[in-house]
């Protein structure tokens, strides 16, 4: 399939040569095969879009965030929740015990399809399904192929369920990681925080793995994980996971809202990848991160939703009004926090992946790209892209959505072999069993 974009703004991302208008794109075999103004005949391409008033840019990538919650939107009968603790324990530590296989594909297909709306094209999930952990990421992958993006899995190992649950858990991330041939998917040792994991549980882990692969954690994301490492272990929860050699550059730490200063420091020693999740920690008020201290030390921050959205530009937006908020400063962090999705998040896969194709639209790099609704009512020029990105196109819609190299999503429409409707009719069904379930 060759796929010509024409006429278009193209807002590469690439920090040598950031604008082109009047430009057309080639896509050949999943890559960008050019990029540039030549005059291109479309006759020789399979499918010809035109890019006129609208602006293309890399597509998103969601660094943290999980498809099983897809089942929890209205759902009724949840015991009102005083804190955190009480958030899993009222709500998600119940929904996801009433998955099964089946709903866990359909999750994430209908996460996948809400992403891709969106324009997230690589997504960093976090999974769970106690009841039904053996082949759970198999089937998340299935929906990964089906939808043509790029995810990188795990399942979140945890002591909470009783031994069974938790060898079945370690068990699901190694094999996956050692069965996946898919290129575009790949996998991390799931572990859901240091407060569901014993020392004998995190020691079992570790030996095990073997082949060094990265984790992927929560981490200090309620001060109540901090108390219980303190209490239990008499360390903070990054010192306590940095003794066990979790904290390293194959790992995403999610949350990191309530780290200490000496913790940062282990991070930034040990080139651990913290992800942001702005929107969740505001709902379940647990604190506003100091992510700019985070990015000024040099740790590698990106953004994630934690699944409350996938909408990744009003994503970032929060995350600059949250700094604003915290420093009472509001001209504080723009570049830095406008970094974490446009250029951290790329970074983040790009390590995860052992690549460097993503994130920037050149020659090569992968074609996951997606294209707005932007026709700027002010001069667009090199000097003041970061402007309109954050003012105006991270809130424009997004029309077509291209990854792999496949157009899932043109005009605000799924293309056809994404049957939408037929897929989120089956999603009701189960989503009411889930529910009686639990
Ligand atoms: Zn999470």
């Amino acid at each position: 399939m060759k796929i010509l974009i024409k006429n278009t703004t193209i807002i590469t991302l690439n920090k040598s040569r950031m604008l082109l208008k009047d430009s057309n794109i080639v896509i050949e075999d999943q890559l960008i095969s050019y990029i540039g103004d030549k005059v291109l005949p479309d006759s020789d391409y399979d499918r010809v879009i035109d890019g006129s008033n609208r602006v293309i840019m890399p597509g998103y990538i969601n660094a943290h965030t999980h498809f099983y919650s897809s089942f929890a939107k209205g759902i009724g009968g949840i015991a009102s929740s005083e804190s955190f603790m009480e958030v899993l324990e009222n709500m998600w530590w119940k929904l996801d015990k009433g998955l099964r296989l089946e709903d866990t594909y359909y999750s994430a297909l209908t996460a996948i399809m809400d992403g891709i709306k969106n324009g997230v094209t690589t997504f960093i999930d976090h999974h769970a399904s106690p009841y039904a952990v053996t082949n759970s990421l198999p089937e998340i992958a299935k929906a990964v192929e089906r939808m043509g993006v790029k995810a990188c899995l795990c399942y979140e190992t945890s002591d909470r369920d009783g031994v069974d649950i938790k060898d079945a858990g370690i068990l699901e991330n190694f094999s996956f990681i050692e069965n996946n041939k898919n290129p575009n998917i790949i996998g991390l040792i799931g572990l859901h925080a240091s407060f569901t994991l014993s020392d004998k549980t995190l020691e079992e882990i570790v030996a095990k793995n073997t082949n060094n692969y990265g984790y992927h954690i929560h981490v200090s994301e309620d001060k109540a994980d901090e108390l219980d490492a303190n209490k239990k272990y008499k360390t903070s929860v990054v010192e306590r996971l940095h003794k066990y050699g979790i904290v390293n550059k194959r790992s995403i730490l999610a949350h990191c809202v309530n780290i200490s200063e000496k913790d940062r420091q282990i991070i930034k020693d040990n080139d651990g990848m913290i992800v942001h999740n702005p929107e969740s920690n505001l709902n379940n008020a647990v604190g506003i991160s100091d992510v700019l201290s985070q990015v000024n030390d040099g740790i590698l921050v990106g953004i994630g939703t934690d699944a409350m959205t996938n909408k990744m530009g009003n994503e970032m937006r929060i995350a600059l009004w949250l700094q604003h908020l915290k420093h009472k400063n509001p001209s504080c962090g723009f570049m830095e926090i406008a970094s974490l999705l446009l250029e951290n998040n790329a970074k983040i896969a790009n390590r995860l992946w052992n690549t460097d194709k993503f994130g920037v639209i050149k020659e090569g790099n992968y074609a996951d790209i997606i294209m707005l609704d932007y026709d700027p009512i002010t001069p667009l020029n090199e000097d003041n892209i970061m402007g309109h990105i954050v003012f105006g196109i991270a809130e424009a819609n997004v029309v077509t959505t291209i990854s792999n190299g496949k157009i899932l999503w043109h005009n605000n429409q799924f293309e056809d072999f994404i049957d939408q409707h037929q897929i989120n009719k089956h999603s009701r069904e189960l989503a009411k069993k889930v529910w009686e379930r639990i």
